[in-house]
């Protein structure tokens, strides 16, 4: 069952979670001063309105029609009932998953790209960096640059420059200059703080460049609310009052948040992280604040944090090998609001393969995290009789990620 919606359904407002957290939010520090940080030290990186965002306590956000207009060419994303999945669980739990793989860049990271390449354009940036790692957000934001007329130089963490050069292709289709990093050691693998280093770096030195980060920060989380808000409507639409437990995959946050956010304010509904085993930030780092990189450039935030010299492993989930998290995923989990489990590779890839033979779709193997916790519930409500609703973010599709897939199948997935 597919539940899909007409254009018109895009929400004409983002969801701000900021006055509904458990707990208030702490601010950033200044790297140097390690005082709270304000508009003026962030203005060399992004634009007026999204340093606003950042800090607003607006419960709404209203998206800018040329936003929308964007978001429209996908937009609304399809709501689906895996229930060939749940057939060969055999398990009374209804599983739904909002399918964000449909987008131009196969996963949710084009709804925030898109917003901020318009509002670095309506500010006069004309050109932006950034990290990515398995390059999803770098190509979201070679696409999103490409319809704003920005130009867009994409630092990509070294492992997956190497191991996924069709992600680097794509980039550069969009018209994205695309380098591995970090740039001063060739032979270091690299990660997203290294990454993020590079890219901030290029734009503070810069006055017609700008940086974009893809996930972690507030108004990265707020512009993925559009997930969460359309499938709000979407399980009205299938009779569903609410999910009883919300999942997502978590590198920074920003899928997840997306997702499970608009429902915080709903205490029926549980929430839950799912994060690498080799790269356990929530279940197993300190909250504390740290730096976003590794060059310790950015301001320090308060989240759950493996130290910003952590260097993961170069598992295949490139887009969760990252040291951090989102500082209001962190605040969520730090005060109960939201769970948090872990998984090693080869169980992740276990689930992906049995979604594809039950649902067809192939999945990231970030997307493969969230997939691997929905059935591992599923057959908890199988033991239980449970007829509990799960819905979980499919943020992404595997279509690149094959050599994943491959040394799976032949078994050469090492579990770090
Ligand atoms: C980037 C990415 C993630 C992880 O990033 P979040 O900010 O935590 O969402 C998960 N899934 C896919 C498909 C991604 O591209």
């Amino acid at each position: 069952m597919r539940i899909v919606l007409p254009p018109e359904a895009v929400p004409s407002a983002w969801y701000n979670v900021v006055p509904d957290l458990p707990a208030p939010l702490e601010p950033p520090l200044h790297p140097g001063t390690r005082q709270p940080v304000g508009p003026e030290d962030l203005a060399p990186l992004f634009p007026e309105a999204l340093i606003l965002q950042e800090v607003t306590s607006d419960p709404w956000v209203e998206i800018p029609g040329p936003v929308l207009d964007v978001l429209r060419l996908w937009r609304p994303t399809p709501l689906v009932r895996a229930r060939r999945l749940e057939a060969a669980l055999g398990t009374p739990a209804r599983i739904y998953y909002k399918d964000e793989s449909v987008s131009p860049a196969g996963s949710h990271k084009p709804n925030t790209a898109v917003a901020q390449a318009f509002y670095n354009q309506q500010a006069g940036t004309t050109r932006l960096t950034t990290e990515t790692g398995a390059g999803q957000w770098g190509s979201a934001l070679a696409f999103a640059s490409a319809l704003f007329g920005l130009e867009c130089k994409v630092y990509m963490v070294r492992a997956s420059f190497q191991q996924k050069p069709y992600r680097r292709v794509l980039m550069e289709t969009w018209g994205a200059s695309v380098v591995p990093s970090p740039v001063a050691d060739p032979e270091h693998p690299g990660s997203l703080g290294t990454a993020i280093s590079d890219a901030v770096a290029d734009a503070a030195g810069r006055a017609d460049t700008h940086y974009a980060l893809g996930s972690v920060l507030n108004h990265v989380l707020l512009h993925q609310t559009v997930i969460g808000l359309e499938a709000k409507e979407q399980l009205a639409k299938a009779g569903e009052t609410r999910p009883d437990l919300v999942i997502g995959s978590c590198g920074g946050g920003s899928n997840l948040g997306g997702l499970a956010l608009p429902f915080v304010p709903d205490p029926e509904v549980a929430l839950l992280a799912v994060e690498p085993a080799s790269c356990p930030t929530l279940t197993a780092g300190r909250f504390d604040y740290d730096f976003g990189d590794t060059a310790g450039l950015t301001p320090l935030l308060s989240m759950y944090t493996l130290g910003h010299d952590f260097v993961p492993p170069t598992i295949h989930a490139g887009g969760l090998r990252y040291h951090g998290d989102a500082p209001i995923i962190s605040n969520l989990v730090r005060h109960g609001r939201m769970g948090a489990a872990a998984y090693p590779q080869g169980k992740v890839f276990e689930a992906a393969v049995l979604f594809a033979r039950t649902q067809g779709s192939v999945p990231a193997p970030e997307t493969a995290h969230a997939i691997r916790a929905a059935i591992d519930e599923a057959l908890r409500c199988k033991e239980t009789g449970e007829e509990r609703v799960i819905l979980f973010s499919y943020s992404g599709h595997g279509l690149l990620d094959l050599q994943a897939y491959d040394d799976h199948l032949a078994g050469r997935l090492p579990d770090a």
